[in-house]
């Protein structure tokens, strides 16, 4: 079976969130299963920098007013996994994000650039780029790539089919309807309501209309996103949808985020032996400028700061958690405003508070391993990863009961504690007095060592590697396709186990 795989990032090529990190692991996990997964992506600078044994594939006809763009072949770095790039100057090769400038302010030709990728892969899975390989089944991830199921379903049979996948509902890629022309879309497509969102045409309606199949990327926010609260606005038309939308949780590249072999940590740990979490604790502690203490609980959050993740909440109980003794560490970006409050924390809480605004991969898994607590309440969370790592990681999570931290994390309580099957903290009401609440367990179970160290080992046992989702996936694309499965292949939608139950 032959995949596209469309998406804006795939780390290490362009990274701002979980997106990249999926879109790294799903099409390993896929390889390893014998499925020929490649990638479509932009060529941002730093893609074009990173991919290896690059190669330019084809000269791309001008479209949409843009020439002089080429396609570029290579392999995601350190993988056996095909890239195709989309090496187009004008609309990729710029300092700044991937989606916003430096100053923060998205692109403002978004709409053009992404329209750009989804044609091109239209082109390319259509055969239409003048090269041999032909995809069965094209994945369309977010709002970037959701015009390319629509342009998709304007072609003749036979052409492939199409699974698009919603990351997250609050990022729409929603446009004035006069970019349409722009972006290449018959405009009867916003005339008949497809595409159209409270007068805006949205990209990532198109992907959720226009698709053969929809998921997303866990069981509980598959079933959030059917009501208003969670939907905004899209919840009637995935009811719609009925049978042909299913949740597949998310899972971690277990390679790239273990313990025990992680290039970025000063020393490793495993299940067997976790005293290397002792060290990275303090060398954190010594990089971040706090005061080098073992007992001190120390709390991290890895997380763009954002309402999203209830980033007020937690700047709000930092003087809390100051009082109590605990150091908090934060590496993020995002909130300007947000990002300043957090600035002016630290000065009023040294040796208490410290915080990293940017963007630091390498540190990012350092504060994984080193901190003992991570904190990853959400208001929505689509699946989360961070909470996945920090599991692996014997660093216990405190998320809120939402989306995928609600599939994935087990409340401490008395009951999951005697039963070993307790993995962090759950809290329920998006409030401060609730996120202050689930701290106060956090801590007061912190104090008892030999519990806490049960807690950390059923958490770094737990298996969220992309193993069975991987599988949910390959069965969706058989079942789209119309391909069978291999004989004695199992089925795993028919072999649910209980953490992927699909909606
Ligand atoms: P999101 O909603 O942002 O996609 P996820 O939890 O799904 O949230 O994924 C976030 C990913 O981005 C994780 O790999 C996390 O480690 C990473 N990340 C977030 N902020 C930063 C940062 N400032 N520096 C490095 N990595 C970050």
């Amino acid at each position: 079976m032959r995949l596209l795989f469309v998406t804006s990032e795939a780390y290490p090529l362009a990274k701002t969130g979980g997106l990249a990190d999926v879109s790294r692991a799903l099409p390993i996990a896929l390889k390893r299963r014998g499925i020929d997964a490649r990638l479509l992506l932009p060529g941002y600078p730093g893609a074009l920098e990173h991919i290896e044994n690059p190669r330019i594939l084809a000269e791309l006809a001008p479209m949409l007013g843009i020439s002089g763009a080429t396609l570029v072949s290579g392999r995601l770095p350190a993988t056996n996994v095909p890239v195709f790039l989309i090496d187009a100057p004008s609309l990729f090769r710029r300092d700044g994000g991937i989606y916003q400038s430096g100053n923060g302010q998205d692109w403002p030709d978004n709409a053009l650039r992404f329209a750009f990728l989804s044609h091109v892969g239209a082109k390319l899975a259509m055969g239409r780029l003048g090269l041999t390989w032909r995809p069965d089944i094209v994945h369309a991830n977010d709002w970037h790539a959701g015009l390319l199921p629509l342009l998709l379903s304007l072609e003749p049979a036979p052409r492939p089919k199409t699974i698009f996948t919603a990351h997250n509902m609050a990022f729409q890629g929603n446009f004035p309807p006069g970019i349409l022309p722009t972006a290449g879309v018959p405009e009867d497509c916003f005339r008949c309501g497809q595409i159209e969102l409270y007068g805006q045409a949205s990209f990532l309606k198109a992907g959720l209309c226009y698709s053969d199949r929809v998921t997303t990327v866990s069981p509980t926010y598959a079933r959030e996103i059917l009501t208003p609260e969670f939907g905004f606005g899209l919840d009637g038309l995935l009811r719609e949808r009925g049978d042909d939308f299913v949740g597949i949780l998310n899972g971690i590249d277990d390679a790239s985020w273990d313990p025990a072999a992680d290039i970025h940590l000063p020393r490793s740990f495993r299940l067997g032996d976790i005293s290397g979490k002792r060290v990275c604790k303090a060398a954190l502690q010594r990089e971040l400028g706090l005061p080098v203490s073992p007992k001190a609980p120390l709390i991290g959050f890895v997380s763009r700061i954002a309402h999203q993740k209830m980033a007020d909440a937690i700047l709000a109980v930092l003087p809390w958690l100051a009082e109590r003794g605990a150091q908090f560490v934060l590496l993020g970006e995002g909130d300007r405003e947000l990002e300043a409050e957090f600035a002016q924390a630290q000065e009023r809480h040294p040796g208490c508070v410290a915080v990293r605004i940017g963007y630091d991969e390498a540190l990012a898994h350092r504060l994984q391993a080193g901190s003992d607590i991570l904190l990853a309440p959400a208001r929505f969370e689509p699946c989360g990863l961070t909470q996945l790592y920090a599991l692996r990681y014997g660093t216990l999570p405190i998320v809120r009961r939402t989306g995928g931290l609600a599939d994935t994390v087990v409340d401490a309580n008395a009951r999951t504690i005697a039963d070993r099957t307790a993995t962090g903290f759950v809290f329920d009401d998006a409030s401060l007095e609730a996120l202050t609440a689930a701290l106060e367990r956090a801590l007061a179970l912190y104090t008892k060592p030999l519990t806490w160290r049960c807690l950390q080992l059923q958490a770094m046992v737990q298996d969220f590697s992309w193993d069975i989702s991987a599988d949910r996936y390959i069965s969706l694309y058989r079942d789209v396709a119309g391909i069978a499965p291999a004989d004695g292949t199992v089925d795993p939608i028919a072999t649910d186990v209980q953490r992927h139950v699909a909606i």
